[in-house]
């Protein structure tokens, strides 16, 4: 695959890709144009020819051409390699084994012809017919989500399958078909509504198929197959995807006649889960199509809890969560069936963060009269404000919290000062916790991860951005000296691996530094598009356009060089200078990481010695 991309890269120029989507104008290096992906006035969208990247300095996107027809086309990253391959005349193969992907194909063509015939015996159904009525889910609703219906028999589907030509091996391998011990065939579905699960290709991948009778389970999903993957499908994408683009929104709601119901009343950004949890999968999923999400499930104690994990779990994937709030005893199929579709509406208009909806359920369901209850209360709900990184979020709570608190007899402002107080022990706590941990400098956390990010990962990238500090601009600058073939010697020679703090800068430098061994006057951007790792590839490239668009034509020279790498250093020994004196006061046998840290501060010292001796005495040791 790795030589798969870079061919389709090399041929495949940035600026001439982006320049078949928004208006490029030279800028000395670089290309301008307004950014695409936000509302802008001044051009701050960059295309770097050299290293053949581009990245907004408004909004903080950035990438390689394959990210820019990703976020444009909301496509995966294969489905992006496609489309440049075919622009070019490559030849694409899909990863994997030829065979497995004409598997697929056949499993997607055998899944077409299946829906159709569950579309055909739903015609001769009265029940089945029935029972959609009486769901009120129209015609055309059927006709859009291809609705169907599988018969009462074991063989009804067999045969067909069989007379269309379809061969039993594919029909098995699709999960439609199974085959007993002595080798006759069975339907897997029978007397059930079945819907087709379509992914954002168009291709049927699968089906739900729901229980008219009593035979359990009430729905059942088509088994994994080598084209469908519940924890990665979502049910109505192909519905909706469009929709959910344009209003920047997905509505995420539990069932297959929720998201039909939804669309029939308009509502058409409704997707569903496929009745097991939401994966950190289906989260990047919608992540490619919109930044916000609203969860819309069932009014039950059941419905609550699957929506505060769904809403944890999108979250983690940097999309901006609600949760809409429904009655107990309803369900938003039941409100749009009995023609209350405004009350859907409004709660989806007064959907609410995770923790106000948490808050609210640990209110309704506390026994607040109770001293002991409210105690139970406040220990429960504090972790949750505590957590918010945000000042102006978390006393939004405290007034929130303040009627329930045991002090509030004594007057509100008592009571908040009080809450206030127990969440910042709880935030020290935490901070404190964390920072034993002992990680790489903060650095660590934003090594440059633009190329999933969301905008709310982008938003930390800016600010961070802001504060970086001088440790990690020395960094950069030792980056900008290592990738220009006039300095790169001597950065090799004066620097070594323990400077870079940061991973990916390390992990560059290793990268440069093998190559340079085995071919002295290789490339540097050769060296990253050899790279097998697409992610770090594409996100190294925006880092070095970054730096040395940010650098601009200021000159490196050797002192200014060495001063980074001293700086980086200081900082270095600093840090484990806190680290050994917190070591020396806590305990008084070190295990053997921790005496390897004592050394490690040591050697540096001495090293340092010459620039400032006098500050590396810890004392006592
Ligand atoms: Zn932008």
């Amino acid at each position: 695959m790795a030589a798969d991309r870079e061919a389709i890269r090399a041929k495949n120029d940035v600026v001439s890709v982006i320049g078949e989507y928004i208006r490029l104008k030279k800028a000395g290096r670089v290309y301008k144009a307004l950014c695409p992906f936000h509302e802008e006035k001044t051009a701050s969208f960059h295309v770097d020819p050299t290293f053949q990247s581009w990245k907004c300095f408004g909004c903080g996107l950035g990438g390689d051409v394959f990210d820019f027809i990703e976020r444009m086309e909301n496509l995966s990253f294969v489905e992006a390699a496609e489309k440049l391959a075919r622009r070019v005349g490559l030849d694409f193969e899909r990863k994997g084994k030829q065979g497995a992907t004409s598997e697929r194909d056949q499993i997607a063509q055998v899944n077409q012809v299946a829906a159709r015939l569950f579309r055909e015996f739903l015609a001769e159904c009265e029940v089945a017919k029935q029972y959609l009525t009486t769901r009120c889910i129209s015609l055309d609703s059927q006709e859009k989500f291809q609705i169907g219906y599988s018969p009462d028999s074991w063989t009804a589907l067999a045969g067909a399958l069989r007379r269309k030509g379809i061969s039993d091996t594919v029909a098995v391998s699709a999960g439609l078909i199974r085959k007993n011990r002595n080798g006759e065939l069975s339907d897997v579905f029978h007397h059930r509504l079945m819907f087709p699960i379509i992914d954002a290709q168009d291709r049927i991948v699968g089906f739900g198929g729901r229980a008219l009778g009593d035979e359990p389970p009430k729905y059942l999903n088509s088994s994994q197959t080598a084209l469908f993957d519940k924890g990665k499908t979502l049910y109505g994408l192909s519905q909706s995807r469009k929709s959910i683009a344009k209003t920047d929104c997905a509505l995420l709601m539990e069932g297959y006649i929720d998201v039909v119901a939804a669309h029939q009343a308009g509502f058409t950004h409704a997707v569903a889960g496929l009745g097991t949890a939401l994966t950190p999968e289906h989260g990047a999923l919608l992540a490619r199509y919109c930044n916000q999400v609203v969860a819309c499930y069932d009014g039950d104690e059941a419905g609550r809890k699957a929506a505060v994990r769904a809403a944890e779990i999108l979250t983690g994937a940097g999309l901006e969560v609600k949760i809409a709030r429904i009655q107990a005893g309803e369900d938003p199929d039941s409100l749009l069936r009995d023609g209350k579709s405004e009350a859907f509406q409004s709660a989806i208009r007064n959907a609410v963060d995770l923790t106000t909806f948490q808050i609210e359920n640990l209110i309704s369901s506390s026994d607040l009269s109770q001293e002991s209850g409210k105690e139970t209360f406040f220990r429960r709900a504090l972790p949750m404000v505590a957590r918010l990184s945000s000042a102006i979020e978390r006393e939004r709570f405290v007034g929130m919290l303040a009627p329930y608190h045991p002090r509030y007899s004594s007057g509100i402002t008592v009571a908040e000062a009080q809450i206030r107080a127990d969440i910042e022990e709880r935030r020290s706590q935490h901070a404190g916790a964390k920072r034993r941990e002992w990680k790489s400098p903060q650095s660590a956390q934003n090594s440059i991860s633009a190329k999933s990010a969301r905008s709310a990962d982008n938003r930390d990238l800016r600010t961070t951005a802001k504060i970086m500090s001088a440790a990690e601009r020395a960094e950069r600058e030792l980056i900008r000296a290592l990738i220009s073939t006039e300095w790169r010697h001597f950065v090799l020679e004066q620097v070594n691996e323990e400077d870079f703090r940061t991973p990916a800068f390390r992990r560059l430098h290793n990268v440069i530094r093998n190559a340079v061994e085995f071919d002295a006057s290789v490339e540097v951007l050769d060296v990253i598009g050899k790279l097998d790792d697409a992610e770090f590839s594409s996100n190294i490239r925006i880092t070095l356009q970054e730096i040395l668009e940010q650098a601009g034509n200021m000159p490196l020279m050797q002192a200014s060089i060495l001063d980074c790498r001293d700086r980086i250093r200081r900082q270095h020994r600093e840090e484990l200078r806190r680290r050994v004196a917190e070591l020396v006061r806590r305990q008084p046998v070190l295990t053997v990481e921790e005496s390897e840290i004592v050394r490690e501060y040591h050697r540096l010292s001495s090293e340092l010695k010459d620039t400032d001796g006098d500050r590396t005495d810890i004392g006592g040791r």
